[in-house]
């Protein structure tokens, strides 16, 4: 027998207006559920004077309040243990993970024993249409402590792949579990991706030659639709980058890249996605860039409806060349990290992708914003490779001329460091100063 083409064919292939009276259903209820069991969705919907009967087609959405992550960790305080966004008892959850409170204390995220099989069976959807398969070997180095990320490897399970449970172990052991095993697949982040595959050339072992590995799963950072970025961790490794876009205050992944890598597929049968211009608020037309606000449209335990993310990203319902119907979506940065320069709208992705695509320096780099006669301004701190023969004038000339190509403003300053300067992080990686506060 052939294999199947889709983990959930009827599903994945549904038409697009067929999808959208499946949201619009799934949307009714779980208005009606929130409104019902939730005591904050009660009190918001009555502030926002709308009530789930309101709802009738898919753009009524834009009735509903939004909620963020500033109300998700003030609700969380103010009802111990899971807060009032919640709409199912205790007794009913079965798993909370924890977010890595990176912009303040962290926040939980419960599911109820329904919501952790629907979130394992769209991790699955997502591996299998990366291409992951029972005949591949998969490590998983995501943190698996309080980490939502962590569980996202009993979807690669459930799909039949031989799973290796690595998390988040010092680099020399994984090096010598990808050398031993010879796996196939990895997740982990860009910025490990990378910190990796030089570690490993450090060590003597080639990535690209050595290791079995064909497949980079990514997520948790923009990196992975950077192309400069994707294309660099390629090369290192000799493999395929796919990357994934999922937050703890949903679920992990519900977004994926299939194996055409033209965007990631949302699961839009368990959310919906919404792009809106963060001043208006109204939505964007595809291929505009706005930010991504999430409803979830089955989650029981916590309802997320109208969740702004600080996301930015663009979608495309344009059906795939895979076959798949489900939009894709490619996120861009944060808004939290945007700066403004001379006008210009600049994100620290767009520095990223000039820097990786440079051969003169190592892609390593940190980003300083910074005020001057009112003026907000940037510098960047890049490495010149080791055994360059250009002179640190020509590098700093090359970057800076590179940059005002991309983004449109010139850098007040480029800093050349000697190759191994920039502290290699493991994970998310620290490479934004805001100076200006
Ligand atoms: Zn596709």
């Amino acid at each position: 027998m052939s294999e199947k083409k889709y983990w959930d064919n009827k599903i994945e292939t549904l038409p697009q207006s067929e999808i959208k009276k499946l949201q619009e259903k799934r949307l009714k209820e779980i208005l009606n559920f929130a409104y019902t069991n939730s005591a904050y969705y009660k009190k918001s919907f009555n502030t926002a004077d709308v009530k789930p009967s309101d709802f009738k087609i898919l753009s009524d959405i834009n009735r509903f309040p939004f909620i963020n992550k500033q109300i998700e960790r003030k609700r969380q305080l103010k009802k111990p243990i899971l807060g009032d966004i919640d709409a199912v008892s205790e007794k009913d959850v079965v798993y909370v993970s924890a977010s890595s409170g990176s912009t303040g204390i962290p926040t939980l995220s419960p599911f109820t024993k329904q919501d952790f099989d629907e979130f394992q069976n769209i991790e699955s959807r997502l591996f299998y249409a990366a291409g992951v398969r029972k005949s591949d070997r998969y490590v998983h180095a995501l943190n698996f402590s309080l980490h939502i990320g962590g569980p996202d490897v009993i979807g690669a399970q459930n799909l039949g792949a031989l799973c290796i449970w690595a998390g988040t172990i010092p680099s020399e052991k994984l090096l010598f579990i990808l050398k031993e095993f010879q796996p196939t697949v990895i997740w982990t982040t860009p910025a490990y991706a990378w910190y990796l595959g030089e570690a490993a050339k450090k060590h003597g072992i080639d990535p690209a030659k050595d290791l079995a590995v064909n497949k980079i799963i990514v997520g948790g950072e923009p990196g992975g639709s950077i192309r400069e970025t994707r294309e660099a961790v390629e090369k290192l490794w000799n493999a395929k980058f796919y990357d994934f876009y999922g937050l703890s205050d949903l679920f992990g992944a519900f977004a994926g890249m299939c194996e055409v890598r033209n965007g990631l597929h949302v699961a839009e049968d368990y959310v919906l996605v919404e792009i809106l211009d963060p001043k208006t608020n109204k939505p964007v037309p595809d291929g505009g860039q706005g930010e991504i606000v999430l409803t979830t449209l089955r989650k029981r335990a916590r309802p997320m409806i109208r969740f702004r993310t600080g996301d930015i990203g663009t979608i495309n319902h344009t059906p795939c060349i895979c076959g798949r119907t489900h939009a894709r979506i490619n996120i861009t940065g944060r808004i939290d990290d945007m700066f403004i320069v001379s006008g210009v709208n600049v994100f620290p992705s767009d520095i990223e992708a000039v820097v990786r695509g440079i051969p003169e320096v190592t892609g390593e780099y940190v980003i300083h914003v910074l005020k001057e006669n009112f003026a907000t301004k940037y510098k960047v701190e890049i490495e010149k490779v080791a055994n360059s023969d250009k002179t640190d004038e020509q590098v700093k000339t090359k970057v800076s001329d590179a940059l005002k190509i991309r983004l449109g403003v010139r850098p007040k300053e480029v800093i050349v460091l000697r190759d191994g300067t920039i502290p290699r992080t493991t994970h998310k990686a620290k490479r934004f100063i805001d100076e200006r506060k």
